[in-house]
């Protein structure tokens, strides 16, 4: 089979899986939210992440010593003083409902007193960030095969409506295998056809069009993507000041230059990708993602292979056991707090998608 005929054999297959994921989603987001564990069912053991939210922990569900799991714990008072709550519900409800083989998908679901509590399976490679820092830069062969991995995740995503916003090297967790998980849903909405014009995400991997605060779509993952490849193979940016007006200067001139090492057809994604005109930009045109999944960069990328996790790829994290915690930073850790009553019940009482 020629390269042609295998995306396009790919394209019809993947066209048909995501009708069938669609159709599972909304079922999904429709149904009520239950919990279905308590801290009681948990050994807790360690802290790998900290936010604004509050802190992510390693831990074993019950006797289970296999099976590690990431739980996110999220002080309620905080969600409600910094007004994340609309955000919150919608990250907890697409984490329970969103399945797909490179997004974090939730396992458990409970509150108490004083939290809530979204338990994951524990992704233990770390995130993209530290390898990509260790390692200075990606080879373009694994840019590739990242690169596959958001763009199907991404068409997975913006076909059932949802815009994802928040795409970076910190949000991206690799498995003790080398395939990759997209976390961190918070900033996911439901969009359908409208614009949105809500300002977030991260300066660096900002669009211009959020930028100039002018509305809009699913395009701006696909700016974003741009941001991560350029990122990815050359160790930093396209664009990047200390200064985050000066890097809105840059970003909405669309002005970069790709470092010499990068291959012709990867300079020419660039350019197509990092487009600040819309109407131009590869991803929001006419043939939508076709276009960059046919692009010449990514000729012999076999999407097919590697959505059924087939191809070996050149970067696995070497893991002393499943619960090594190498690729994390090291946290303090602090104690649980306790409530008599149940804080915020109310605002906490509905857990539909808003
Ligand atoms: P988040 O707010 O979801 O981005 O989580 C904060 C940090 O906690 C992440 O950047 C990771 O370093 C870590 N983390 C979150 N979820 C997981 C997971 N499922 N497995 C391992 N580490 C995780």
């Amino acid at each position: 089979m020629s390269i042609d005929e295998k995306l396009q054999k790919h394209l019809t297959s993947f066209e048909m899986y995501l009708k069938k994921a669609k159709r599972e989603f909304e079922a999904r987001i429709k149904e009520e939210l239950k919990e279905n564990a308590s801290l009681e069912d948990f050994k807790l053991m360690k802290t790998l992440g900290t936010g604004s939210f509050g802190r992510v922990v390693l831990c074993q569900y019950k006797d289970s010593v296999k099976k590690l799991l990431a739980m996110k714990i999220m002080e309620k008072v905080n969600i409600i003083r910094t007004k994340q709550l609309v955000h919150t519900i919608s990250e907890i409800r697409f984490l329970d409902a969103l399945k797909f083989p490179f997004v974090i998908q939730m396992e458990y679901f409970f509150k108490n007193n004083v939290y809530l509590f979204l338990v994951m399976p524990f992704i233990n490679g770390g995130e993209m960030f530290y390898h990509l820092r260790s390692n200075k830069k990606f080879d373009e062969n694994l840019c590739k095969f990242y690169t596959a991995q958001v763009i199907l995740s991404f068409e997975y995503i913006h076909y059932l409506g949802i815009v994802y916003r928040d795409l970076k090297p910190e949000n991206i967790l690799i498995d003790d295998e080398g395939y990759l998980k997209i976390t961190d849903l918070g900033f996911c909405k439901k969009i359908d056809n409208q614009r949105t014009y809500t300002l977030c995400g991260t300066p660096e991997y900002l669009a211009p069009e959020i930028i100039l605060s002018q509305g809009y779509t699913f395009t701006v993952d696909w700016w974003s993507l741009g941001i991560l490849i350029y990122e990815m193979a050359a160790g930093f940016p396209p664009f990047f000041a200390r200064d985050h007006m000066k890097l809105y200067e840059k970003i909405v001139a669309g002005k970069f230059a790709c470092p010499p090492h990068f291959s012709k057809p990867l300079k020419d994604l660039m350019v197509n990708i990092l487009q600040v005109d819309r109407s131009k930009r590869y991803g929001g045109l006419k043939g939508g993602s076709k276009d960059i999944k046919s692009h010449e960069w990514l000729k012999g990328t076999d999407f097919d292979q590697i959505f059924s996790r087939k191809v070996k790829p050149s970067f696995v994290p070497v893991l002393d056991n499943q619960g090594d915690t190498k690729f994390f930073d090291s946290y303090g850790e602090t104690h649980i707090r306790e409530a008599s009553f149940n804080e915020y019940e109310e605002e906490f009482k509905d857990m539909s998608l808003k």
